[in-house]
Parts: structure tokens; sequence; C-alpha cells
């Protein structure tokens, strides 16, 4: 919603939207009670501009600006200083497997996962 507000986006356009991993359709588990299992997954479109430094923080783009809950972090991977080198580090110190899915079907390269089965 954030990079929609401040670009003025048409409603059908999408720079990053939120898939539901689980039971096949928008916030539903899959699994049987009680062992459900859901997971959500930022999808970030070939139409993201990857805009660094655009919002009031510096190198804050308005997704992860705005992301209520800190889920987005942003920063260059080849520095070990970075915010994301940090978090990436802190996560797989906490089992989190962390991974680069490949450029395909409109998604956008150099966004990385942290996935920890349940
Ligand atoms: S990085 Fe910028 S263009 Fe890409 S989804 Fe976030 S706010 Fe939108």
């Amino acid at each position: 919603m954030a990079c929609k507000v401040a670009y003025d986006l048409p409603v059908e356009e999408h720079r990053v939207y939120v898939e539901t991993i689980g039971g096949g359709g928008v916030d539903l588990p899959g699994g049987k009670w009680p062992n459900l299992h859901m997971k959500w997954k930022p999808v970030f479109t070939d139409k993201c501009l990857n805009c660094r430094g655009a919002a009031s923080t510096d190198y804050v783009p308005y997704c992860a600006y705005n992301c209520t809950t800190e889920a987005l972090t942003v920063g260059d991977v080849n520095d070990p200083e970075s915010a994301i080198s940090k978090e990436m580090d802190r996560l797989r110190g906490m089992g989190y497997a962390i991974s680069e899915l490949p450029a395909w079907q409109g998604m956008r390269a150099g966004v990385y996962y942290a996935e920890k089965e349940l």
C-alpha cells in the first residue's frame, strides 16, 4: 500500500504483492486442524524500482519503511556491516535458511527470503 500511495499507482498495478503459501488461497492455511500452516511471501515484481533512498529515511524504500512488522530489510548483501547482512546473520543464527529466488515470472532479482520449516 505504501508503494501504491507514494507512486500514485493505478488500482491494477502492483510493484510488490504478498502471496499466501498454505491452503491455496489468500490467507487460507494448509493442513488439517490442529496442524495448520501458512506463510506469506512478498513478491517484488519487475516493475519495482528498488527505490533505495526515496523515503524520508535514507536508504529505506516506502515498502520497507512503512512495514509495521519490520518484515523487510534493505541493503547491500556484499557489505558485512549493512543492515541486511546483519539481519541475515541474525536469522541464520535462529535456524532460518536464506535463499534468493531466480528472477522469473515477472519477479525482480536481488530479493532474499528467510524461511524456517515449522
Ligand atoms: S522498493 Fe520502491 S518501487 Fe519497489 S515495492 Fe518498495 S516502494 Fe515500491
